[in-house]
Parts: C-alpha cells; structure tokens; sequence
C-alpha cells in the first residue's frame, strides 16, 4: 500500500523528541509521503526544515486563524518568501474560527484573504481550516472565486451534506480525519459516502483526533495511524484499501502536482 497523509504538524512539541521514529513508523506503515502544516512563520519554517532533512516530508506554510492576532508584518512577509520554496506544496492552513476565541473574526477573514490571494498568485492550493464557521467559509471562498474554479482543501472536513455541497461545487476537495472514524460521527461518515472519490482525501491531522480503534490504545496521534481513517473512508466507499489509496494518490497529484 501506498498513501499520503495530506495534513499533520510534525513540528510540533508533540513529535519534538522522536521524529525519526515517528518517520520509520509511517514509511513501515506504507505511507509514502506526509504534508506537514505551518500555523505561524516559525512553525512554517519548522516545516520546511523538516521538508528539507526527510525525503517522504512536504511543507505547507501559512498562518493558522487562531494565531493570526499573533501575525507581525514581518511574519507575513517570511510566509510569502517561504511559499516561494520548492519544498511547499499549498499555502495554509488559512480559514476561519468562532470556536476558539483567539483572534478578531475580521483579522481572520483579512488574513483568510491573504492566504487565497497568494496561492492564486503562485498557482499553489490552499488548505481550509474551518470550525463553526461553515457559512462564513463558503461565504468568503465563493466571494473569493467569483464563479470560477477553487483549488482548495476542506481539511478535516466535518460539516454538514448541504456545505459539503457547496464546497463540492466551487471545485473544493473534502479531506477526512480520524473524526470520521468515531462512532457518535455517523452522519459525517454520511457525507464521506456522498463525496466523489474524485475529490476525496485522507489524512491525520496528527498529534491531534486519532482515529479508532487506535484511540483506544494512544493519545498522539501519528501519520501511521492515517491507514486506518483510509479502511473506514475505503469500506464507507466499498472498495479495497488498495484501489481508495490509488485514487486519493491521484487526487493529490493533480492538486499539488507532486
Ligand atoms: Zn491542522
């Protein structure tokens, strides 16, 4: 088997002690490449580092909505330079939060903006970050298109059919997290059901929402741990892992071009 865990944070404190390990384990799991996400311009440098020292790491730079108060002119700037890089994939992640309260929803639409400005400049995707905020994401990304096509990621999708729809719609992937594999979640693993496997991704959104069953055991979550989100999104699709790993691998070379 062959997947990409289109989303972790492995520079964060959580993998501070053992990424090499962390590494072997997912490559021994077969997964073949992970994204890692930048959620300020220390930790988007971070993630080129790693990018740069592991084969099998690729970069995503941007400044995450809950730390976008945080955000010095000078942060920006370093961002833009960085998602010049060869190591960078996508710019992000970007979007919008009303669950934590951690920055002016303004600020966040501003830098929201931002984000999609400089990925239609570098022809890169963005990633979309969105918690209770579906109508004002759908909103500001549709304002955004002006009716044309949108090279983006809903990461760890978890909104309803209706703005799965939508999203779908103005050309969106949809990428599931371990959050689909939880049984109280049976109306999400609906709307994986529902999306084209065209536009269909998988990944860990590590250290955070290990899937089951391996939540039971673990706390970390880790790319490794992206198999078992794929057997639930591969047996809601009902098809062999095998066939949903070549098929998301294929969504993302056409997206990221990688
Ligand atoms: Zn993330």
């Amino acid at each position: 088997m062959n997947l990409i865990d289109t989303h972790a944070h492995l520079d964060e404190e959580a993998f501070q002690s053992d990424v090499p390990e962390v590494i072997q384990r997912y490559l021994d799991a077969g997964i073949k490449t992970v994204f890692t996400v930048g959620t300020t311009a220390e930790s988007s440098l971070r993630a080129i580092e790693l990018a740069k020292k592991y084969d099998s790491v690729r970069a995503i730079v941007g400044i995450q909505p809950n730390y976008v108060s945080e955000c010095s002119a000078t942060d920006w700037n370093t961002i833009e330079e960085l998602s010049r890089l060869p190591e960078v994939v996508a710019v992000g992640e970007t979007g919008l939060d009303r669950y934590w309260d951690y920055a002016p929803f303004d600020l966040q639409q501003e830098y929201f903006t931002k984000h999609l400005e400089l990925s239609k400049t570098l022809s890169l995707p963005f990633i979309v970050h969105c918690r209770d905020a579906e109508a004002d994401v759908i909103q500001q990304l549709s304002e955004f298109a002006k009716g044309e096509k949108l090279n983006g990621v809903m990461h760890s999708f978890c909104g309803d059919q209706k703005s799965a729809e939508a999203c779908l719609k103005m050309g969106m992937h949809l990428s599931f997290s371990g959050m689909v594999t939880y049984k109280k979640n049976e109306e999400l693993r609906e709307v994986a059901k529902f999306v084209p496997m065209d536009r269909l991704l998988v990944e860990t959104d590590s250290p955070y929402l290990t899937p089951s069953p391996a939540r039971k055991k673990i706390k970390r979550n880790e790319p490794a741990y992206v198999v078992q989100t794929a057997e639930c999104l591969a047996e809601l699709k009902g098809i062999p892992i095998e066939e949903f790993a070549e098929l998301t691998n294929q969504n993302v070379s056409n997206l990221f071009h990688i």
